[in-house]
This record gives C-alpha cells, sequence and structure tokens, in this order.
C-alpha cells in the first residue's frame, strides 16, 4: 500500500495542530469542556470519561485506558475527513 502522506507531515501535524480545536471545530467531533479540560466522545466507549492535554496533544480516555494521538487513530470515519484536511495543509 502506498503511502499517502510523508512521515514528515504527519509528525508536523501530530505536533502542531491542536488535537482539541482538530477534534471540535474541524471534524465536528462530540467535544466538551469540563473540570477545566477539554473532553471528547470516545468511540470506543462512548463516555466522555478523556481528556486532552495540551502539553503532549493527546487524548486520553481513562476508562478504555488508551492514548489516541491524532484523529486517525480515533476512528476510520474521522480519517477521512482527517485526510482531506491534511492535504489543505
Ligand atoms: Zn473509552
Amino acid at each position: 500500500m502506498a503511502k499517502r502522506f510523508s512521515e514528515k507531515l504527519l509528525y508536523r501535524i501530530r505536533n502542531e495542530v491542536p488535537l482539541a480545536s482538530l477534534l471540535r471545530e474541524t471534524l465536528q467531533h462530540p467535544c466538551k469542556k469540563s473540570e477545566g479540560c477539554d473532553r471528547f466522545l470516545c468511540p470506543r466507549c462512548g463516555e466522555f470519561n478523556t481528556a486532552i492535554n495540551p502539553k503532549n496533544n493527546l487524548g486520553r480516555c481513562f476508562r478504555c485506558e488508551e492514548n489516541f494521538a491524532m484523529p486517525t487513530s480515533i476512528s476510520s470515519q474521522l480519517a477521512e475527513k482527517y485526510a482531506s484536511i491534511i492535504l489543505l495543509i
């Protein structure tokens, strides 16, 4: 399978595009802010027991005990939307 995006581009997106605003504003993924944290709907368990750490740009679901580095790891549906965004950067 051919690579669609270079490692350098994926690295930049992973580190330079804030996950919270990407999920909320661009991908329109269900998100909310509570207790000062950005939270997103976990696609695996369907709960908001999550947080996005702005320091390392990682999302974490505490119930699933899983980290999400970028939207492509969240769901294939989001990955398709995300791919179209990558092309714009
Ligand atoms: Zn979960």
